[in-house]
């Protein structure tokens, strides 16, 4: 099966408040000396890819140059027929930039709109406006993307349910194809996480996270979005082939900074660090800090815990066809539990969440590891 590529550019212009994704801030010269040990990495790879993803940080935040040279180096893995994807910020992504990625053949464009209200946006540390959103929505359109995703963030501490409903209003009439929907949370090492400790900010309840989620699970279906992840909606046909990958479980290579490759049954986290990472390149030692081979039970426990995510949940006949292994006699004891709490419903063909399950999403994957 051929892999995804995954391409992390770990550059933002400034750190949102809660986020823990490794990135730092963009700076030019640093970003070059990255490019060069990318693209020779790049250049080594010798195997077609099924898609390719380019992730953040911020990928928009590289200067037109520096984008150019990346996507020069891409071009031989490129199919007509396969997806190609970026990242884009609102405050970095211009019409320049858009005209090149379509000239370089990337068809999809994942914009990190997170709110349309300017206080949220604030509120959360973000360093663009709703009207910067907007215009970074249509100079995609205007630059030939017919594939359009926007991510949007809900449940800051001063939202509540009707500055939700608004919010979503405006996502869903926006003209795009696909809508990720992620509720806030209060990582460790976001710096959110320290406010709330502080007691400068209070989380929201439970119940109205739970109120503002059932909210999108309710309404952007009926303006055409289908669920077909926890958090992901789409337009038919507009499911992101790359996440999909990835909840399949099948094999993908990570490029960069803190990103991880799976590969023949092994997994290797790359380090969390630039600096580092390009030193270890230089030096031609593996940027990978950890390596493990997944036995095969291992391996098909974590099929299970990434594939319970999706809508259509598990077929039994295709977690055998994929992992060896039967999944009701591998998962008995998490089933029965999951089920008795109402997460999970599954019958003598298929698994999957229940409306309650999507709640608690987390709780179920964890319990098939
Ligand atoms: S949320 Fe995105 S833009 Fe903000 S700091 Fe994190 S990676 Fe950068």
């Amino acid at each position: 099966m051929m892999p995804a590529l995954y391409i992390h550019i770990p550059f933002c212009s400034k750190k949102c408040l809660y986020c823990d994704f490794y990135s730092l801030p963009y700076s030019k010269d640093f970003a070059s000396s990255y490019l060069r040990v990318i693209l020779k990495q790049i250049d080594k790879l010798d195997q077609d890819i099924s898609s390719i993803y380019i992730g953040g940080g911020t990928p928009s935040a590289l200067s037109l140059e520096t984008l150019d040279k990346l996507l020069k180096g891409l071009k031989r893995f490129i199919r007509k027929d396969m997806e190609f994807s970026i990242e884009v910020n609102p405050e970095s992504v211009d019409k320049e930039k858009l005209k090149l990625f379509i000239d370089k053949g990337v068809n999809r464009i994942s914009v990190g709109v997170q709110s349309f209200d300017d206080k949220k946006l604030k509120e959360l540390g973000r360093i663009h406006d709703s009207e910067q959103a907007i215009k970074a929505i249509e100079f995609s359109k205007g630059a030939g993307f017919k594939n359009i995703s926007i991510d949007m963030i809900f449940g800051n501490s001063g939202e509540n349910l009707y500055a939700w409903q608004s919010d979503l209003e405006k996502a869903a009439a926006c003209g795009v194809q696909h809508i990720s929907s992620y509720s806030l949370s209060y990582e460790k090492d976001a710096p959110i996480f320290k406010m709330k400790e502080e007691g400068s900010i209070a989380p929201l309840d439970d119940e109205v996270m739970a109120e503002m989620y059932k909210y999108a699970t309710a309404y952007l279906p009926e303006k055409g979005f289908q669920r077909y992840e926890v958090s992901n909606f789409a337009k038919p046909g507009f499911e992101c082939k790359h996440n999909l990958n990835y909840w399949g479980n099948n094999p993908y290579i990570g490029i960069g900074p803190s990103a991880v490759s799976y590969m023949g049954g092994a997994r290797a986290e790359n380090v969390k660090d630039v600096k580092e990472y390009i030193d270890r390149f230089n030096k031609g030692m593996d940027p990978a800090i950890s390596r493990e081979e997944l036995a095969p039970i291992q391996m098909a426990r974590e099929t299970a815990s990434v594939k319970i995510r999706t809508k259509e949940g598990i077929s039994y006949d295709w977690f055998k066809d994929k992992t060896g292994f039967g999944f009701l006699e591998l998962e008995k004891d998490a089933l029965e539990g999951l089920a008795e709490q109402g997460l999970i419903e599954y019958n003598k063909k298929s698994a999957r969440l229940t409306d309650k399950g999507f709640l608690f999403s987390d709780t179920v994957s964890s319990a098939f590891l």
